[in-house]
């Protein structure tokens, strides 16, 4: 099978011919490796453009260099060197091959050798380069794979898994992308079998890569085999329950309303709305703050209900935020959706929840129009007690759907000041 990728557009800009055109003279060798070649050829949107070559790291710094680049290397342990060009980051990786490992990361030693550079990659359509004219070099069976959307392990699965139990999360990821039909029956089944490794894993690479998977145009499927296979419950126990069924419903929103697939919102989808487990995910699997934190507002926002008027809404936005509100309306109004066909009971509900939606999303914070200056001015000290004042009059304020005026808090403020 031969393959070409020329007429990419990315391919053709200058600033990476100049670069593959520098690292290919004098004998060495300068390639477009994985995602790019992978994601031009299935069709797919290409993010990044990684380089592998032939030349050391250091000589990789000085030929950017000297063609005008800057070059910093980022990753030099791996024989990364991060080369800036035209604005664009390209990472360029000296050839390898693993010489050891222990289940989580390897030990390499650099090398010229270009299948030994493939076949430690870990699935065959990640293992192929292209050259600065487009000619694509496959030396693991990647083409047919592509073709097949297969993911397939390089080698066997069960041992290439053990090498780095992260494959076994990467194997259901890139199936969520790019996979189509049922897995590699092969490579589910190594994935299934040795599952428990995924314990030795660190959270932050864990996280990472469920989040990457879960940021998949439709993880739908891919989430249905890792329950299969074992492995959503071990990296994911609060699913187990609950269940995942929510998913397409919640996939089939997102592409009939326009919501941008939202990992936060896909992991909402299949764990129970529990304030205290949702902190313990976020810490078990070390998500940032903000991530731990759409899932904590989430739980503990109101429920969704579809009669709610705008200003009970309101004053739920304003007290609690919008992230954790809006979640929780649109898997509301998600699974409402699935359930509404011709029952009209159903779609005056998605009706309610949906107006609420537009709502929420063309609402801004009103701000308290109260100080403690403005305490201080009607005789109330700074201390505590100023700090309840606000407190209750902000209350006062929020009750009233954010239109009691200041002249109004300050008279309030004034006889509250008196008694
Ligand atoms: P994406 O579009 O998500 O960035 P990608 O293919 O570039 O996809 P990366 O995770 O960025 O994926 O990895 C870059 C390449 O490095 C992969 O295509 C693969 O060849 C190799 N690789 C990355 N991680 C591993 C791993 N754990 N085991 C083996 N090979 C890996
Ligand atoms: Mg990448």
């Amino acid at each position: 099978m031969s393959a070409s990728v020329a007429g990419a557009a990315w391919l053709a800009e200058p600033a990476l011919q100049t670069l593959l055109s520098v690292l290919s003279q004098g004998g060495e060798t300068a390639r477009v490796a994985g995602g790019a070649v992978r994601n031009t050829l299935l069709g797919e949107p290409v993010g990044d453009v990684d380089i592998a070559t032939t030349n050391l790291p250091d000589e990789t710094v000085r030929r950017a260099e000297a063609a005008g680049f800057r070059a910093v290397p980022t990753g030099i342990e791996h024989g990364t060197v991060t080369v800036v060009a035209d604005g664009r980051g390209y990472e360029v990786t000296t050839l390898r091959a693993d010489i050891e490992t222990d289940g989580r990361r390897a030990r390499v030693v650099f090398g010229r050798d270009w299948k030994a550079d493939a076949e430690r990659r870990d699935f065959t359509v990640n293992a192929l380069y292209a050259d600065a004219d487009g000619t694509v070099h496959d030396l693991v069976g990647g083409l047919v794979d592509i073709a097949s959307r297969t993911l397939r392990f390089i080698g066997d699965p069960e041992a290439r898994i053990r090498e780095d139990y992260l494959r076994i999360l990467r194997f259901f990821r890139f199936f969520a992308w790019y996979g189509s039909g049922r897995p590699d029956a092969q490579g589910l089944k190594a994935c299934a079998r040795l599952k428990d490794g995924l314990a030795r894993l660190s959270a932050e690479r864990v996280w990472a890569e469920l989040r990457k998977l879960l940021s998949a145009p439709d993880p739908g499927r891919a989430a249905l085999w890792m329950r299969q296979a074992g492995v959503l419950t071990l990296v994911l126990p609060e699913s187990e329950k609950w269940g995942i069924d929510a998913l397409p419903g919640l996939i089939a929103a997102e592409k009939a309303l326009g919501w941008a697939p939202d990992a936060m919102t896909r992991i909402a989808a299949i764990v129970p709305p529990d304030t205290q487990r949702m902190k313990a995910l976020g810490e078990r699997l070390k998500m940032s703050k903000a991530e731990t934190s759409r899932l904590v507002d989430w739980a503990s926002a109101d429920a969704a209900r579809p009669e709610r008027s705008d200003a009970a809404l309101a004053r739920e936005l304003y007290r609690r935020g919008v992230d954790g509100a809006r979640d929780r309306l649109r898997l509301a109004l998600a699974s409402t959706r699935e359930k509404a066909g011709n029952d009209a009971e159903a779609m005056k509900e998605a009706a309610g929840l949906g107006r609420q939606l537009k709502y929420l999303e063309g609402w801004s914070k009103p701000r308290f129009p109260l100080s403690g200056r403005d305490l201080e001015q009607v005789g109330v000290p700074a201390g505590p007690k100023m700090g309840e004042m606000l407190k209750a009059l902000e209350a006062l304020w929020v009750e009233g759907g954010f239109a009691v005026d200041r002249d109004a808090l300050l008279q309030r403020a004034a006889e509250m000041a008196k008694d």
